[in-house]
């Protein structure tokens, strides 16, 4: 089996626009159209079994209607990841909300949402996500949105792992985009974080790439590729180049995604 832990998609109505809007502000190709169907058959192309679908609200109001999607998309091996507004009066009512829809996790954009990782105002979230058992995934490090603001730097990162030990964080982007050295100085070995591989073959060198996966531990680290932005083929590619053993491989390709989202095994 193999799961890639960073995937998006979009409703029908809005696929094309986001695509075109988001392709422009990253200065980004992408490689399916950004719906449901055409995210599937573009996984079983690159011969992925499955995967966790981030979604993000940018904007309060919507985050009840991205959550409604997340929950309606999400089906066989397909999970969802929904997401609350920091600036939303009613975020802890919507989490307890995503529990009950059965979504998996949390997705949090702090350059979308316009917010800073170890900001105070965040902590009821992360209070109410640790008490639900709901991970939560941070886009971590640079990001094209907001090139001369890093809103999740490893280190801010590192301190919010260390304040909510029993959060369970996933730092995607290897625990920060273009911040290899500082997220191998605070970030990486923390028990309750996981990394994702998310835009490493675009953005790492396989020597930094497989440093930062021995120095957090294989055992926490999750392939993912950020597909429609990149393939997940490529990015799977990329891992198998580098110098794992077979275990670890399988591990990042499968079995630490299973056990984070409890799949039988
Ligand atoms: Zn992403």
């Amino acid at each position: 089996m193999i799961f890639d832990a960073h995937i998006h998609i979009f409703p029908d109505r809005l696929a094309g626009k986001a695509l075109e809007n988001l392709s422009g502000i990253c200065h980004s190709p992408y490689f399916t159209d950004g719906t449901l169907s055409g995210t599937l058959d573009a996984l079983k192309d690159w011969e992925i079994d499955g995967g966790i679908c981030m979604h993000i609200a940018t904007k309060p109001k919507q985050q009840t209607s991205v959550n409604n999607f997340a929950a309606e998309i999400q089906k066989g091996n397909l999970f969802c990841f929904g997401s609350v507004h920091p600036d939303a009066p009613d975020a802890l009512e919507e989490l307890q909300r995503m529990k009950e829809l059965g979504l998996k996790g949390v997705k949090l954009h702090p350059d979308y949402q316009d917010f800073f990782v170890n900001d105070p105002k965040l902590f009821p979230i992360y209070d109410a996500a640790s008490s639900l058992e709901l991970p939560i995934t941070f886009h971590t490090g640079w990001d094209p949105y907001s090139p001369d603001v890093v809103h999740a730097p490893p280190e801010e990162m590192a301190k919010v792992a260390d304040e909510f030990p029993r959060l369970t964080i996933i730092a995607a982007h290897l625990g920060g985009l273009n911040r290899w050295d500082e997220t191998e100085q605070y970030l990486a070995g923390k028990e309750n974080v996981y990394f994702d591989t998310a835009m490493c073959s675009r953005y790492g060198t396989p020597e930094q790439t497989l440093r930062l996966i021995r120095k957090h531990g294989s055992s926490r680290v999750l392939f993912g590729s950020d597909c429609p932005w990149s393939k997940s083929s490529e990015e799977k590619n990329f891992l198998e180049s580098l110098p794992l053993t077979s275990g670890e491989l399988e591990a990042i390709l499968y079995q630490n995604a299973a056990e984070l989202l409890r799949l039988s095994r």
